[in-house]
């Protein structure tokens, strides 16, 4: 007899954090990503404590890509029994490595946090998972090769495609046996776009009967990423024209790395003046070391420019700060330079030094590439508030801001529709993940009036059978 094969959304269910599906197919169990839920800090603490089913029952995870919000609870998966298989292809084992690496410090980082907030007699928060919870963690890593078929139980098997999102980022196509009917499900992950710095453009969409798809960006449009490389170079060619510096809050593993492909190719092509480049991460310079060890994963160009300049990612002209001294020596720099530092919003991180020491300078320039969330300093740069709180300091904002959305690395509306197009008459099912409700009901909408039968924007917990 058939058994009902199912999909419950425990992550990224109308939001666009903490990625987790578990799959129920042939009586086994498998989890599509097991990304850690970043918001408001007790409520992700939670959250992410707690798993909504029994770790050790789980017998393989299938990872989409190394983003933490994809792969950041997987410690702790561990830590709670998990000992399966951790499927993914090889840049996403490396990068996993170091994300987790950083993530587990920041998890020792907010345990601390609010272990100073306990009131008395409140008990003491572990952190969620520690440094070492992460050596056992990658260990279970199986790298799969794109393309290559993996079974991952009687009758289970899928492959990779390149979902042109991060290196190593892979979209699922799963193929299930259910007693002699089959059964296909694709999984996008988070979707890339077309002409990204470095990466490959996005594999088409495998057709399947269940289709779960990422959908962050409905309702809304990108420019295109050929348009960014002048921007930028504009604004740095500005910025050094009145001997300022510029600031990028780093955002994403990834986004970096296209910023410093970007600018040093400029470089190299005479376009702009050869500024020294400071990429003040440690995060950010050892993922570039990862991007260096996986050339199987770069697009044409990048591989042709490879041949001609081993040195893309810049190592002549870019400095990786590492040390907290190093770091603190940029603030006395009167040259003109950039700046590339985390935190993305601008909340912690060393970026949050360097604006303290430069905002006020009307020479410099602040670039925002990222989504910046209310509340956040990020988000008052955005606005362009004359008056900025920075380390209970108040500061008068005198430097230029330019906002530049285009580096995002997902696909917008368009896209998003263009890829999922295809599966219109092979799609009985879809659901749309990774995504807050307002641009999944937008999705949701261009797809329904374009022949898709049935859409869900499933809710955490919300369990929808294979069909
Ligand atoms: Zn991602």
């Amino acid at each position: 007899m058939a058994t009902d094969n199912k999909v419950t959304f425990w992550g990224a269910a109308r939001t666009v954090t903490g990625s987790m599906h578990l799959v129920q197919v042939n009586a086994q169990e498998f989890l599509l990503d097991c990304g850690l839920y970043q918001g408001h800090r007790g409520e992700a603490f939670q959250r992410n404590r707690q798993f909504p089913f029994a770790p050790k029952d789980i017998h393989a995870v299938v990872l989409s890509h190394a983003h933490i919000d994809h792969c950041g609870n997987l410690p702790n998966l561990v830590r709670k029994g998990f000992s399966g298989p951790i499927y993914c292809t090889p840049a996403t084992r490396d990068l996993m490595a170091i994300m987790l690496a950083d993530s587990a410090k920041i998890q020792e980082e907010d345990a601390d946090y609010l272990n100073h907030k306990r009131k008395q007699g409140e008990p003491v928060i572990e952190p969620l998972y520690r440094p070492e919870n992460v050596p056992p963690t990658v260990r279970l890593a199986q790298t799969v090769e794109y393309g290559r078929e993996q079974e991952i139980a009687d009758g289970v098997r899928f492959r990779y495609l390149d979902a042109g999102h991060l290196l190593g980022s892979a979209m699922v196509a799963m193929n299930i046996q259910n007693n002699g009917r089959q059964q296909t499900l694709t999984f996008t992950g988070d979707l890339g776009r077309k002409n990204l710095p470095i990466l490959r453009d996005p594999e088409a969409v495998p057709a399947a009967d269940f289709l779960i798809s990422e959908s962050t960006y409905g309702g809304r449009t990108h420019p295109p990423p050929e348009q960014l490389a002048d921007l930028l170079g504009d604004v740095v060619r500005r910025t050094s024209d009145r001997g300022g510096m510029v600031l990028i809050p780093a955002f994403s593993v990834g986004r970096t790395q296209a910023v410093v492909y970007s600018l040093h190719t400029l470089m190299q092509a005479g376009k702009l003046p050869a500024l020294p480049i400071f990429v003040d991460s440690p995060l950010a310079s050892n993922a570039t070391e990862v991007f260096r060890k996986h050339p199987e994963c770069f697009d044409q160009e990048t591989a042709a420019l490879l041949g001609k300049d081993p040195d893309l990612f810049g190592q002549r002209r870019v400095h990786y700060v590492q040390s907290v001294e190093e770091s603190k020596r940029l603030n006395s720099r009167t040259e003109p330079c950039i700046i590339i530092a985390a935190s993305g919003m601008c909340e912690n991180g060393r970026i949050v030094h360097h604006l303290k020491n430069r905002v006020e300078d009307p020479r410099t320039t602040v670039v925002i590439a990222g989504f910046q969330a209310p509340h956040t300093l990020g988000r008052r740069l955005v606005e362009k508030q004359p008056k900025i709180r920075i380390f209970n300091q108040e500061l008068n904002l005198r430097a230029e801001v330019v906002t530049m959305n285009g580096f995002s690395s997902h696909a917008d509306h368009h896209e998003l529709m263009g890829a999922l197009l295809p599966l219109a008459k092979k799609a009985k099912q879809v659901c749309l993940v990774h995504g807050d409700l307002e641009p999944a009901e937008a999705l949701a909408k261009d797809l329904h009036g374009h022949g898709f039968a049935q859409v869900a924007i499933p809710e955490r917990g919300e369990s929808i059978n294979l069909p």
